[in-house]
């Protein structure tokens, strides 16, 4: 029986009872096309047999042949050591989990086929734990065989053959209608007959790599059902009202003429975006990506200048304490002459101050409050809060900045939102994640900005580099070096650069030198950061902390230790907090050998490119989308099949699809984003 919109409930399956189900829904697989897409990740050839002399390591392979020889072996483990021989060989089979039926299955004169992979081991090649049979009467397959992925309860033979009755189904058709006005591309069932039972001579190597047509005609569905996602977002944004903020030109000029500097051409375009955006009762939803020092905070300062004077309150979110503090004091800066003066709201501040704060904000007296995390937490209410500004929002998760606007939400407005990335997105990217934002980019630096001079060194030449960086310090330079480990703890992080300072000290003994590390508390990190920013400190050891935004223009050197094992865009963002004054600017990436071929290549693509576009580009080919978001973000984007640097030239047609399909018809997009995305809440909030 089918639902309203037909799908056929995978209890109606055949062996299917309540208990199957349960077991079914942990890998959230309800109905028949729950099931249909649930892919294989890999395949094996279990077509032919293969002489046992033939038998290569890692090449999964059939095998028939008699049992010789039976035992239990004890050694570091015990294990059941069976060996098999056919008319070209023998080979060792061995178990280290084995019932006593098992073991008398496996009696001697037994014959039994078996598939496994063959390993190096003990006795030469060995099968470890292969799939054995003693029906030798079955044919072999003639289609390859599909490795899915399983949980505790459901076995990989199992779930074969509940996918290979759905595949039989007269009603499959029903179950999973054909969605997509697509005569390019091979038909959905077909699709799906072809991905979970490839013919033994379908390109193996193709499927493997997600290349296979078939999978390409899939994987077009699912973006097209995510782009959907991103339409009807921001169809269902463009309903809501927002306040339209004019901006007020004489106090903007003011703000021009104390500024110091003059925007780039990159900036004004820019701000020019915005300013069109906050002029409409739509809710605005920017994105502006620029890269490292290419002056996005003044752009957010210009932004919150015309939410001000138009009578409203800003709230601009931070990721760090350091970044809010940073903020508070450049708007103070370009803005108190104008009589706005910010306030600062962050976790760590006394809570009696913090209470007063709140009132404030309330009451409305407070207009342009910069904080962290502390912003969208309980309590803090706006009274007419027209204007969000996010900055650096890899950091914060989409459910974070809704939290964030809902506290300026009212029965009738929404606040406009502007978000700022310094990572660099790649297209791809901003066509899936971001499609339903509007992207601005500053494409441009601030004059007089000299490239930073990169090098690439191995860990043997750290005495030339801490002379060098004496020699550096002496002509009036200040540096960072940035201590980098795998490990994701901030006490084995603290420990690490704790050990570089002592080194540097004992080595450079007429420099100031200071640690700031995730473990100190966050008064005393902004005291070292005012410190540094002053002069007095010469070298600066520090974590990653240092990563995001801080802006200290006298910084001109940096040395970061292991830089082998930051991705390639953390490592642009570290560098960025150099290079920014007028000095020439130098990097030193010490890396300890010996270096794999990939580490090598990325440090080259950093040491060749101050391009953040084309490094995250990279960094996309080399790492795959994750890492560029971040954890945070990087589940928001896990497909089924697509794979965005794979998939990447399907997306404009995707995207082409979605448009046409949103227009025509509600239940096509509701039932194709019901089919990929499933829980579709998920795109259900602008
Ligand atoms: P990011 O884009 O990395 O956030 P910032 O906003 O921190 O960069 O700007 C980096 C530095 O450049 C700051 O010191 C800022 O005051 C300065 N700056 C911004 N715009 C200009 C400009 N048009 N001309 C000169 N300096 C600028
Ligand atoms: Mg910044």
């Amino acid at each position: 029986m089918a639902d309203a919109l037909g799908q056929i409930s995978i209890a109606e399956l055949k062996g299917i009872g309540p208990a199957q189900s349960q077991k079914l829904s942990r890998l959230n697989l309800y109905t028949l096309q729950d099931l249909m897409l649930h892919l294989p990740h890999r395949y094996e050839d279990r077509t032919r047999l293969t002489p046992i002399v033939y038998l290569a390591p890692d090449q999964g392979a059939v095998i028939e042949g008699d049992v010789v020889h039976t035992q239990i072996q004890f050694g570091r483990r015990r294990s059941l050591l069976v060996t098999l021989r056919d008319d070209t060989g023998q080979i060792a089979i061995r178990f280290f989990h084995f019932s006593k039926a098992q073991q008398l299955s496996l009696a001697p004169n037994r014959r039994i086929r078996c598939y496994g992979v063959p390993r190096r081991g003990a006795s030469g090649l060995e099968l470890y734990h292969p799939d054995y049979s003693n029906a030798l009467e079955e044919p072999l397959p003639t289609t390859l065989t599909p490795v899915y992925p399983i949980t505790e309860g459901v076995s990989q033979n199992r779930l074969r053959k509940i996918i290979q009755q759905g595949l039989k189904r007269p009603d499959l058709a029903l179950g999973l209608p054909c969605l997509l006005p697509n005569p390019d591309f091979p038909d959905l069932i077909d699709c799906l007959r072809y991905v979970h039972a490839p013919p033994q001579d379908a390109d193996v190597q193709r499927l493997m790599t997600g290349l296979d047509p078939h999978q390409r005609a899939l994987a077009l569905e699912e973006l097209t059902a995510h782009q959907l996602g991103l339409v009807k977002l921001k169809s269902q944004l463009s309903q809501r009202r927002a306040p339209a903020l004019i901006a007020d030109q004489a106090l903007i000029n003011t703000f021009h003429q104390t500024l110091g500097f003059t925007l780039t051409q990159a900036q004004q375009r820019v701000i020019e975006e915005i300013n069109q955006d906050l002029g409409k009762p739509t809710p605005m939803l920017r994105l502006v990506q620029g890269d490292v020092g290419s002056g996005k905070t003044v752009v957010a300062a210009m932004a919150a200048l015309v939410a001000l004077t138009a009578g409203h309150q800003v709230a601009l979110m931070a990721p760090t304490e350091i970044l809010a503090e940073q903020h508070n004091r450049s708007f103070a800066d370009w803005l108190a002459p104008l009589g706005l003066t910010p306030t600062l709201l962050t976790g760590s501040m006394k809570a009696s101050l913090k209470k007063q704060h709140l009132a404030d904000l309330e009451s409305g007296s407070i207009r342009l409050l910069i904080g962290t995390h502390a912003l969208f937490q309980e309590g803090v209410l706006f009274e007419r809060l027209g204007l969000i500004i996010i900055d650096e929002q890899h950091r914060f998760g989409v459910n974070q900045r809704m939290a964030l606007r809902d506290k300026g939400r009212n029965s009738d407005t929404t606040p406009h939102q502007l978000i700022m990335t310094a990572t660099p997105i790649p297209r791809t990217l901003t066509m899936t994640l971001y499609a339903s934002m509007d992207c601005s980019v500053i494409d441009e630096l601030p004059p007089g900005r000299s490239p930073v001079q990169t090098s690439v060194l191995a860990n043997a030449k750290r005495e030339a580099v801490m002379s060098r960086l004496d020699a550096a310090c002496q002509m009036g330079a200040q540096a960072y070096w940035v201590c980098t480990l795998i490990e994701t703890s901030e006490v084995l992080n603290a420990q690490a650069a704790e050990a570089v300072l002592a080194e540097l000290s004992a080595a450079l003994p007429r420099r100031s030198i200071e640690l700031i590390h995730g473990r100190m508390s966050n008064s005393e990190k902004s005291a070292i950061m005012a410190r540094f920013k002053a002069g007095e400190i010469q070298i600066l050891v520090a974590t990653t902390v240092i990563e995001v935004g801080v802006d200290v223009p006298n910084a001109n050197f940096m040395v970061i230790d292991n830089a082998e094992r930051l991705g390639l865009t953390q490592l642009h963002q570290l560098r960025g907090r150099v290079g920014r004054g007028k000095a020439q600017s130098y990097c030193l990436l010490l890396y300890q050998p010996p270096l794999g071929p990939l580490s090598k290549q990325r440090l080259a693509v950093l040491r060749d490119s101050q391009d953040g576009f084309y490094i995250a580009e990279q960094d996309l080919a080399i790492r795959g989308p994750g890492d560029i978001l971040g954890e945070r973000q990087s589940g928001d984007i896990a497909f089924k099949i697509a794979d965005l640097a794979r998939d990447d030239d399907l997306l404009p047609i995707a995207n082409r699809l979605a448009n046409q399909i949103a227009s025509r018809s509600e239940e096509t997009t509701q039932a194709l984003m019901k089919r990929w995305i499933g829980v579709v809440e998920r795109y259900q909030q602008a």
